[in-house]
């Protein structure tokens, strides 16, 4: 039996990590340890929540989205849930988009078969980690080393699209008035966001994604 998704947050509706209305799941864990990566908080070992591929499209199909994207931490170390997941999200007519921190040339190089797997069953694929020297704001990506791959025919209009700017950050409000992010931000957003609060009287406490 596969094991279960580790994820570390979910966020539906969110339009920064991906055409269209995405769910966005970020994975628990990543080995590397990039200098400036903004999901440092999810890196290592920390809550999870442990979803099924079934559990995981049904919370899906609760919402309006039109595709998932994985991100993390390293979805390529969970390949074999990831793999199942996208399967049965493509099946029920969402997209799929999957970062990782491997090169695609790796990935194809890869002999596990999970590995491939989940390439076929991932429409959109951006690579490679963050280089914090060459931080960019490019669509959907941070650094100027990743790469946007259409491994599939369905976003083929999106190839005139690629060397655009990024898509920016969103920024929400829980019920439990935890602040979250979600994009791909500067490495200077989370100081610009904690001044700017401040100047408003609000003071953000905790680090990384999430603020209580
Ligand atoms: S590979 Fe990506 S998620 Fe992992 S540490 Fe590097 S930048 Fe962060």
């Amino acid at each position: 039996m596969t094991s279960p998704l580790r994820i570390a947050h979910m966020l539906h509706g969110c339009r920064t990590l991906g055409p269209g209305a995405r769910t966005v799941v970020w994975v628990r864990g990543c080995a590397r340890r990039c200098v400036g990566c903004i999901a440092t908080p999810i890196l290592g070992d920390g809550p999870v929540l442990e979803l099924s591929p079934d559990e995981l499209l049904a919370r899906v199909l609760e919402s309006s989205d039109g595709g998932v994207t994985f991100s993390g931490g390293e979805p390529l170390e969970q390949a074999t849930v990831v793999a199942a997941a996208a399967e049965a999200l493509q099946a029920a007519g969402r997209n799929v988009m999957v970062y990782t921190g491997f090169q695609l040339d790796e990935l194809r190089r890869d002999n596990d078969p999970q590995v491939h797997r989940l390439l076929a069953a991932t429409d959109i694929l951006v690579d490679g980690p963050f280089e914090a020297d060459r931080q960019a704001d490019l669509l959907w990506r941070g650094s100027a080393n990743q790469r946007i791959h259409l491994l599939s025919e369905r976003f083929r209009d999106l190839a005139d699209r690629m060397d655009g700017v990024g898509a920016g950050v969103e920024v929400r409000l829980d019920s439990d008035s935890n602040l979250f992010w979600a994009g791909v931000p500067t490495r200077q957003f989370v100081g610009q966001l904690r001044r700017a609060a401040e100047e408003q009287g609000i003071v953000l406490t905790g680090h990384g994604g999430i603020w209580a």
